[in-house]
């Protein structure tokens, strides 16, 4: 579900596009149709949160020029839809070759400045924010969870980067609600205390020049609080505390899933904050449009502020995190390690973190110097449970992740190229790092024959033969699914 306005800005972009592109009639509508492709693969949430701003800003030569109005767009769109634009103009107009992704005005009347710095809290007549409802709302935060020790891969950094710009400059229009969602032990929770740190740290004020109150608390708080407040006959009393702090943050919002009541207070609460200016941070384990059992009107009010997903770490991330973790606590742990334990343990932080500390705890305790057999010694039981066979599901997991194609598409009768040939590389991955036969692989990819498989597996083959950025890229996959 989208925001209302949706269609009209996008009806609203294409045609002033169109005016701006005199001489090359057919120019706006097949931005219109690449814009639509766009909308229909990454979906509306995504679209709307990105791409709505786009606007063409003309064809040279060979090169189309995509205009968006900040540098933080920008950036993103370049980083994460470049190769999808590249790929469907080139489908669309023989003659483009190249998109250049640029930050400038859309046409006149598009409304697309920079968004202007907020206040951190908006003066408010008689609002009052008393340090009372601060200290009896909020939960004590981690103090290692700062952005300082916050350690940002390509999997975080669009979260991270939307958490920064929350911490900077609070009830910033579009990020409000900002939503983080992504598996456990990814780092949401680490991402919204940073926020809260940084906020309380700053020495912004908000409402007459009182520090910014910021509450954090877990769904399943907010839920006992919320029936403590009832029993008590008190829901006015906490209804009106959370309604006075400039900043809510509700974590794990999926616990809120089948509690009716607590979910009808939440959005209460939720629209009175956001009503009056004041910014919420939530974290969920899935996306706004994924958390089936939460109400649609919750949702849709979710979806539309900033929708930020943390992914699936990768090795590099895994190994900088780790770094990061042994130079702040200065153990000497060989390279090698690291490198080691982040093949295995690759499914959480918290645990690689575990892991880690462990290993450091019994090098200090025995005084030995820690080697690659002395892990594999120590963390012998953690290894073994980390030790399980990549599956199928995993394999086109990680593959369309990479790609940047849907799940489904893995099993799909789409046949263009941006969509086959990832679904052919997870088929070899899947010949690889499986037991599995081929009719059996065959069936997991949408019941397709096994001459496709065996087909896909020789294409590959082949392509990696020839290809060696291609090659890389395979091997790469290859190695991070492999434990
Ligand atoms: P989630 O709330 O998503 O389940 P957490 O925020 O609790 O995950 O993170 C789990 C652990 O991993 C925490 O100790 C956190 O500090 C650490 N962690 C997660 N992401 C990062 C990161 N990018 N850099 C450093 N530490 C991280
Ligand atoms: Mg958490």
């Amino acid at each position: 579900m989208v925001a209302d306005g949706a269609n009209i800005d996008r009806d609203g972009s294409v045609m002033t596009t169109g005016q701006r592109s005199p001489g090359e009639p057919l120019l706006s509508a097949q931005w219109a149709r690449v814009r639509g492709r766009l909308q229909s693969e990454v979906g509306d949430v995504e679209y709307h949160t990105w791409l709505r701003q786009m606007s063409l800003g003309g064809i040279d030569g060979d090169e189309i020029t995509v205009r968006l109005p900040t540098r933080f767009l920008r950036d993103w769109v370049r980083t994460h839809y470049g190769d999808r634009l590249n790929a469907l103009w080139q489908a669309e107009n023989r003659r483009v070759r190249r998109v250049d992704i640029r930050v400038g005005d859309g046409a006149p009347g598009e409304g697309v400045a920079e968004p202007a710095s907020i206040a951190v809290s908006p003066p408010q007549a008689g609002g009052h924010a008393s340090p009372d409802a601060r200290t009896e709302t909020a939960v004590a935060l981690d103090p290692r969870f700062t952005f300082e020790q916050f350690v940002v891969g390509k999997p975080n950094e669009f979260a991270h980067a939307c958490a920064r710009r929350v911490a900077e400059r609070p009830a910033c229009v579009g990020f409000n609600p900002l939503f983080l969602y992504g598996g456990v032990g990814l780092g949401k929770t680490h991402l919204m205390h940073a926020i809260a740190w940084e906020l309380t740290r700053n020495g912004d004020t908000g409402r007459g020049g009182a520090p910014v109150s910021v509450a954090y608390m877990s769904a399943e708080k907010f839920m006992y609080r919320f029936i403590a407040a009832i029993r008590s006959q008190s829901t006015m009393e906490f209804k009106e505390q959370l309604r006075s702090v400039d900043v809510l943050m509700i974590d794990d919002l999926q616990f809120l899933i089948g509690k009716d009541a607590t979910q009808e207070e939440f959005f209460h609460t939720f629209n009175a904050l956001v009503d009056s200016g004041k910014q919420i941070v939530v974290s969920a384990d899935k996306s706004p449009s994924d958390l089936s059992g939460l109400e649609e009107r919750v949702r849709t009010r979710l979806g539309c502020g900033m929708v930020a997903d943390l992914h699936a770490t990768t090795f590099e991330l895994r190994v900088s995190i780790l770094e990061a973790k042994v130079h702040l606590v200065s153990a000497p742990v060989p390279p090698k390690v690291l490198e080691f334990l982040a093949h295995k343990i690759t499914s959480n932080i918290r645990e690689l973190e575990g892991a880690l500390n462990r290993l450091i705890a019994h090098a200090n305790l025995f005084g030995r110097a820690i080697t690659l057999e002395s892990t594999q010694e120590v963390l012998h039981d953690i290894l073994k449970a980390h030790d399980r066979r990549v599956t199928i599901e995993e394999i086109q997991r990680k593959v369309a992740e990479h790609w940047n194609i849907r799940l489904t598409d893995m099993s799909s009768a789409r046949r263009a190229r941006n969509v086959a040939r990832p679904r052919q590389v997870a088929m070899y991955l899947a010949k690889q790092l499986t037991s599995r036969s081929l009719p059996d692989i065959g069936r997991r990819f949408g019941n397709r024959d096994h001459t496709t498989v065996m087909h896909a597996v020789q294409r590959v083959t082949e392509l990696m033969a020839l290809d060696a950025s291609f090659a890389d890229d395979v091997e790469l996959l290859r190695r991070m699914l492999e434990s």
